[in-house]
């Protein structure tokens, strides 16, 4: 099956007005430094769907694997392939698609790496960006009593892996506007539930940004 080693380093707080807000949100920004991401996507996939727009449902097609030789056993876990299809998988466990909470919570408690402990199945572009957004979770830390805030700060994070690994994802400006500015939806509709107030009235403007690169390091 096609693996795709992607290089996710740690993003240090994006842009001045909303880093301030975001180190509200992670008691732990960080605790764990990310460097890789083993991403695979199915043995007889050939380009990567593109075609699903990103909404706030977890994608049926996206799971995290435990690698083999992993402790799976201190997080809920279900046989991956009941969850990823086309990849040859037997015996594998997977991180249960509903406990992302849960391994946010215990990869801290534990000071487990998740790059040691996972590789990710996503089929398509929405599972990928969902899949770093998760991702950006596990290495950050917080109490999650801004959600909202806290889903920015890894919808942010993600864009910027997405854009850095664009070549091997197989991604172009266009793919990448179109994610920012769905993502940027979603963080708009998050804030409105919750009735707070975005760190900035241009959530459009700041996820375009994030996209071109313009995070700082
Ligand atoms: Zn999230």
């Amino acid at each position: 099956m096609p693996t795709t080693l992607l290089v996710v380093k740690g993003v240090s707080c994006p842009l001045p007005h909303v880093g301030v807000a975001i180190e509200r949100v992670f008691d732990a920004w960080a605790w764990c430094e990310s460097d890789v991401l083993e991403w695979r996507r199915p043995a007889a996939s050939g380009q990567l769907d593109k075609t699903v727009a990103i909404d706030s449902q977890n994608p049926a097609e996206l799971v995290f694997v435990f690698k083999e030789g992993a402790d799976s056993t201190f997080l809920p876990r279900e046989l991956a392939r009941f969850h990823a299809k086309g990849y040859g998988l037997e015996e594998e466990w997977a991180l249960a698609p509903y406990a992302i909470d849960d391994a946010t919570d215990l990869l801290y408690e534990r000071h487990v790496k998740p790059r040691d402990l996972f590789w990710v199945a996503a089929s398509s572009l929405r599972a990928l960006v969902w899949g770093l957004h998760d991702w950006a979770h596990f290495h950050n830390h917080g109490p999650f009593d801004e959600p909202a805030l806290t889903e920015l700060a890894c919808d942010l994070v993600a864009i910027s892996w997405l854009r850095e690994n664009r070549e091997a994802i197989g991604v172009d400006d266009a793919d990448l506007e179109r994610v920012a500015l769905e993502l940027a939806g979603l963080s708009r509709s998050r804030f409105e539930a919750e009735e707070k107030t975005a760190p900035t009235a241009d959530l459009d403007g700041l996820f375009v940004s994030a996209v071109a690169g313009e995070l700082a390091r």
